[in-house]
């Protein structure tokens, strides 16, 4: 999937306005500076989840289509290989659900044909059950899926799939992608109070989990603005109680953001900058530290990236930022 699985919005980070199926690099919590590119128009998806950030599907559907004119986007990928491209990932994601471009695995082809930067696949991975969806993604190195619910009632009030794909067909799908795959698959399970929070809910998520195999659980929740005004996050606490719950291999993404950052302190990209010559720091470290905004630092952040004066590195799957001095 999906855009929404991006920690940090993306709009913001374009530092030109003439691409149109890149976006990108942005620093995401998940895989360190990541590309996206975006293989589906606005918003084609088999589910319309109510904390999706993009708003209501607006094409439900589970068939396949050559969605977005590949060259193009191939172009604009060698464009930016050609200035110096500097990212963790490229990521098949969008505005919508990625596997539901029949010809993912030639973007994943063409891409590995590009560049030796990994590549990475944001899926809802309802798809899943199908042999042409898994081979598709079984040609990336990093595969992202979700699963939010482990009953019938809990899938249809959170994801409200398709007609045509049930939570078992969802479940099947991840357990048989397991099987073909030995790349990397970190599972998402988004956590919505009053809904899929229950110690009922997490002992069968358990046990679907153990299923699936993932090599890594990922609990998010709803700390952005979501479809459905109503849906509630669960606090830091108890999503860290579920984290210990479902193993070590479980951890919290959840990006829990003060309401403020601190405004009426002007700060410029420099700040950043000299902030970053002394220590190596989170995206939250810059916020908190000079009072900026996300998405403010997240453009600087963008823009010393290509300049090739920042780098970033994982640490213990968080992403930290240092000058390049
Ligand atoms: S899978 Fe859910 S969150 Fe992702 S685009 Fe579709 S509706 Fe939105």
């Amino acid at each position: 999937m999906c855009a929404r699985k991006y920690s940090i919005s993306s709009d913001e980070n374009n530092m030109t306005t003439e691409k149109t199926y890149l976006y990108g690099p942005v620093p995401s919590r998940r895989l360190g500076l990541s590309l996206g590119v975006d293989v589906v128009p606005y918003k084609i998806c088999s589910i319309d989840c109510i904390y999706c950030q993009l708003g209501r599907t607006t094409e439900k559907t589970i068939e396949r289509r050559d969605l977005v004119p590949m060259e193009k986007v191939l172009a604009e990928l060698k464009d930016k290989l050609a200035k110096g491209l500097k990212a963790d990932f490229i990521t098949f994601s969008g505005s919508g659900e990625p596997t539901l471009n029949i010809r993912l695995g030639d973007f994943i082809e063409a891409v590995k044909d590009l560049t030796d930067i990994k590549i990475a696949v944001l899926t809802n991975g309802t798809l899943l059950y199908r042999e042409d969806v898994r081979a598709d993604c079984a040609k990336a190195d990093v595969v992202l899926p979700s699963l939010d619910a482990a009953d019938e009632a809990t899938f249809a009030k959170i994801n409200r799939p398709h007609s045509q794909i049930s939570i078992e067909n969802h479940v099947e799908g991840l357990c048989a992608f397991r099987k073909q795959f030995a790349g990397q698959i970190w599972l998402e399970v988004f956590i919505v109070k009053g809904i899929n929070s229950s110690q009922g809910h997490i002992v069968r998520f358990k046990k679907l989990i153990e299923r699936i195999k993932p090599d890594r659980i990922q609990l998010n929740t709803a700390v952005r603005p979501t479809t459905l005004t109503d849906v509630k996050r669960l606090e830091p606490s108890a999503l860290e109680k579920i984290a210990n719950q479902l193993g070590a291999k479980a951890e919290v993404i959840a990006d829990f953001q003060p309401a403020d950052y601190g405004k009426s302190i002007e700060r410029d990209a420099e700040d950043v900058l000299s902030m970053l010559k002394r220590r190596p720091c989170s995206l939250e470290d810059i916020c908190s530290g000079l009072g900026l905004t996300r998405n403010e630092v997240l453009k600087y952040i963008a823009h010393f990236q290509q300049e090739g004066c920042v780098d970033s590195q994982q640490r213990q799957g968080k992403v930290f930022f240092k000058a390049v001095i």
